[in-house]
């Protein structure tokens, strides 16, 4: 089923009776080639690559609960490209292109909206900071402009610039940035998968790793061991528990995040604004619900629900930069697990057991990562090299100290920011 414009207007013209679901609902089979355990956006858009750039169809992506129920669902949608070590750099250079021919890809709407991202400053040191973040980012050949207080103020006139504790100096705008549909993005890529072949098996959890003589033989879920040749772990926040499966001790810690909508408004934020100082950012949805979140709830857990204390510096934080969002009625808030690492950055690697593969450590900036990552991953389980983007995500800088110490640069300990 493919999706165009005379659909669209012909089946709203006929009561919507002609859609078909977006992918089957088969039994699993006996054996595969490839095992992903995980469908998240990056273990749908592994299965997705897979399939479709290296021909590799006798795959199986094994979801504990349903498609889209875990982070990919629950994040605030930001997509970008504004990294600034090498390491990050060309990887997210790389996911955001991928991004930007997704929707023609995948013949799928997923609300991509470059929209522009804005970074604020408030001190003389900051905005060095900023300026430098900049020039990487335009080395790498992705876009930025660093704003003055007065043009910023001409772009979002909403905002406190004269906040005695943190005055506005200006920001770092990346055009290129903005928002997609988080659940759009899981359905697009979970299509894709399996028009090409790929079997999703929903409510299957995995419950064992079974390994003989140093490889991997395949796994064990509720729904019946299923073997393999090679085994895939993409499970974000849950990535311990998984790798402790295999014997492994990973050096992740799962932390919540939560995020807060508002009552749906007119149009009053263009762009995506983030307040670091505060640990605040935001946006708008197409629906026009003010979508903000803040920093990590300060402890490690597997609930994906936060608690008060976040949610009010959250909105103190709200406050001061924008007051007039005082004004707005909150709807709802959630929390999801977040896949913390040491360096903030992520684990892209194989594993010491043979065809064991590993996907993990997004922290809280995974959903921009979704098509890199799937893309990088489903070429290193298919040619066991990895891709010329992601050449630094190997598990082992935790041993030898080669970390990529970027934004996230305090990794689970965000209480050191
Ligand atoms: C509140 C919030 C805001 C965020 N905002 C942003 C943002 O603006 N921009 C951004 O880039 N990132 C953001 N993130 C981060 C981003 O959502 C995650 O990094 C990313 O979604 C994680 O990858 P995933 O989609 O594969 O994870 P998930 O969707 O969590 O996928 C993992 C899947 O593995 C399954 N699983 C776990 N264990 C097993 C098992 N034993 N067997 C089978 N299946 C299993 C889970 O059920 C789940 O569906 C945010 C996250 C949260 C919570």
């Amino acid at each position: 089923m493919r999706f165009s414009g005379l659909r669209v207007l012909k089946e709203g013209l006929t009561g919507n009776k002609g859609w078909k679901p977006h992918w089957r609902d088969p039994e699993p089979k006996a054996e595969y080639d490839i095992l992903v355990i995980g469908g998240g956006g990056h273990g749908l858009a592994t299965a997705y690559y897979l399939a479709k750039e290296h021909g590799l169809t006798n795959v199986a992506v094994l979801e504990k609960g349903y498609i889209g129920g875990g982070n990919v669902g629950r994040n605030t949608t930001i997509v970008r490209a504004n990294y600034f070590l090498q390491g990050n750099s060309e990887f997210y250079s790389h996911s955001l292109k991928l991004w930007e021919g997704l929707e023609e890809d995948l013949n799928y709407n997923v609300m991509h909206s470059q929209r522009g991202i804005i970074n604020l400053f408030h001190s003389d040191g900051q905005r060095d900071a900023r300026a430098r973040q900049g020039n990487m980012m335009l080395s790498q050949g992705d876009d930025a402009i660093l704003l003055g207080r007065d043009e910023l103020r001409g772009m979002l006139p909403y905002l406190d610039f004269d906040n005695a504790r943190f005055p506005i100096y200006g920001g770092l705008y990346h055009p290129r940035g903005g928002t997609a549909r988080h659940d759009a993005v899981a359905w697009g890529f979970a299509r894709g998968a399996d028009q090409r072949g790929v079997d999703l098996l929903q409510n299957c959890e995995v419950t064992g790793i079974d390994i003989e003589n140093g490889k991997v033989k395949g796994v064990q879920t509720s729904r019946g061991p299923i073997r393999a040749k090679k085994v895939a772990m993409v499970v974000a926040g849950r990535s311990s528990q998984v790798a402790a499966m295999a014997g492994m001790t990973l050096p992740i810690e799962s932390h919540i995040l939560q995020a807060f909508v508002t009552e749906g408004l007119k149009p009053v934020i263009d762009n995506v604004v983030t307040f670091g100082m505060g640990h605040f950012y935001i946006s708008q949805s197409d629906k026009g619900g003010l979508v903000f979140g803040g920093d990590l709830d300060f402890y490690a857990s597997y609930a994906a629900r936060g608690n008060l204390p976040t949610a009010e510096h959250v909105m103190e934080a709200g406050m001061a930069l924008m007051p007039m969002i005082g004004k707005a009625k909150m709807l709802r808030s959630w929390g999801g697990i977040m896949d913390m690492s040491p360096d903030g950055s992520p684990i892209i690697d194989r594993t010491h057991i043979d065809g064991l593969y590993l996907n993990c450590g997004w922290n809280y900036g995974g959903f921009k990562a979704v098509p890199g990552s799937g893309n990088v991953f489903a070429h290193l389980i298919a040619t066991d090299r990895y891709h010329e983007n992601a050449t630094r995500y190997q598990l082992d800088r935790f041993r030898t100290g080669r970390g990529i110490i970027d934004e996230e640069s305090k990794g689970s300990q965000h209480n050191l920011h």
